[in-house]
């Protein structure tokens, strides 16, 4: 998609500038924070490796920042890759011989990997082994090979697209959640820092609230903002620059873009309001199954504007009100 306000990663953004290096420097999500320094300190105590890390949770909120935090936090090395990446099982077993006593494995995406590729994961996350098959037919024998103490960390949207066996492997599953407002004006005045861009408090609470709970499009708008007050010539961005830079780039006072808003015009115009099927949804915006569950929903029933119900999707009233409509008659809303 290319939607200024999706929260999956798109060429210009670049992250790296504005990644937290460590624990400390992490905004949000405390629970996680707190147990990952509790499991942290206990492993680097013992002189282990960390169990095998689960991060799960819409793109864009500290996935692949948290597995860095770790392999640095452990003093350890990251490597990176991930599941639609890792074609054959010979280019894992590449992957997870070369690594060191400790080091971090990195696979974002890990529910896209294929079923065989897999199956060498269960062994090498369990026993730190590879079962390699040596030649064919009758004569053929399995040989294992020893891994290094490795971690794994997974990166996936959502828990339950893993198979059970490989969500059974991870000792540590992290849920990281959509970020409050308060906690995304502290990454937006953290990003303007490193920018280099003079940020009036309420300019960092206007970008905040239209940031869709996620730091990756808090940069992302910070970063277009800075350009249209550029443009303009402000000094400094306000409110109000904010507010003008973000209605011009469509993103309404909720962060929803016109993309959420077709999704939801589509509900409540065609279907009055629901019940409707996730795949006629699909089908009626011409976006793939996976981007409306993955990426457009979450965002839009943590606000409350739709349900997501076993007949389908509803419009809540929330959703009626936010589009300025009323919910028909008879409704129940
Ligand atoms: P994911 O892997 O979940 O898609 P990333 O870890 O790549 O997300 O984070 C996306 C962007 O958001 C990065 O630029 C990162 O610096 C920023 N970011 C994520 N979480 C935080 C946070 N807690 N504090 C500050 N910046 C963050």
């Amino acid at each position: 998609t290319d939607r200024i306000i999706t929260g999956e990663r798109r060429p210009e953004d670049v992250d790296a500038a504005l990644r937290p290096k460590t624990l400390d420097d992490f905004v949000g999500q405390r629970a996680a924070r707190e147990n990952l320094r509790v499991f942290i300190d206990a492993a680097k105590g013992r002189g282990d490796a960390l169990d095998h890390v689960l991060f799960f949770g819409p793109p864009g909120l500290g996935k692949t920042t948290l597995a860095q935090i770790i392999a640095r936090e452990m003093g350890v090395g990251f490597r990176a890759t991930s599941g639609p990446v890792i074609a054959k099982s010979g280019d894992l077993a590449a992957l997870l011989t070369n690594l060191e006593d400790g080091d971090v494995l990195f696979i974002d995406e890990i529910h896209r990997l294929n079923p065989a590729v897999e199956e060498v994961l269960y062994p090498a996350m369990e026993d730190r082994a590879l079962d390699l098959m040596i030649g064919e037919g009758p004569s053929a024998r399995s040989v294992r090979i020893d891994l290094p103490k490795f971690t794994l960390v997974g990166a996936t949207t959502r828990q339950g697209l893993l198979t059970t066996p490989l969500r059974d492997r991870f000792g540590i599953p992290v849920r990281l959640n959509f970020y409050t407002v308060e906690e995304l004006e502290k990454v937006v005045r953290r990003a303007a820092r490193l920018l280099g861009l003079a940020l009036a408090e309420d300019g960092a609470t206007e970008v905040a609230r239209r940031s869709r709970g996620t730091p990756r499009i808090a940069g992302r708008l910070l970063r277009r903002v800075r350009d249209f007050a550029q443009a303009a010539g402000a000094a400094v961005v306000d409110a109000k620059v904010a507010d003008a830079s973000l209605t011009r780039m469509e993103v309404d006072a909720l962060g929803l873009d016109a993309m959420d808003r077709r999704y939801l015009n589509m509900i409540a115009d065609i279907y009055k309001g629901g019940p409707v099927g996730v795949e006629t949804l699909a089908a009626g915006l011409s976006e793939p199954r996976d981007t409306i569950e993955e990426v457009i929903e979450p965002y839009l029933i943590q606000l409350g504007l739709i349900a997501r119900t076993a007949r389908g999707r509803c419009l809540n009233g929330r959703g009626w009100t936010h589009l300025g409509l009323a919910p028909p008659p008879g409704s129940g809303q």
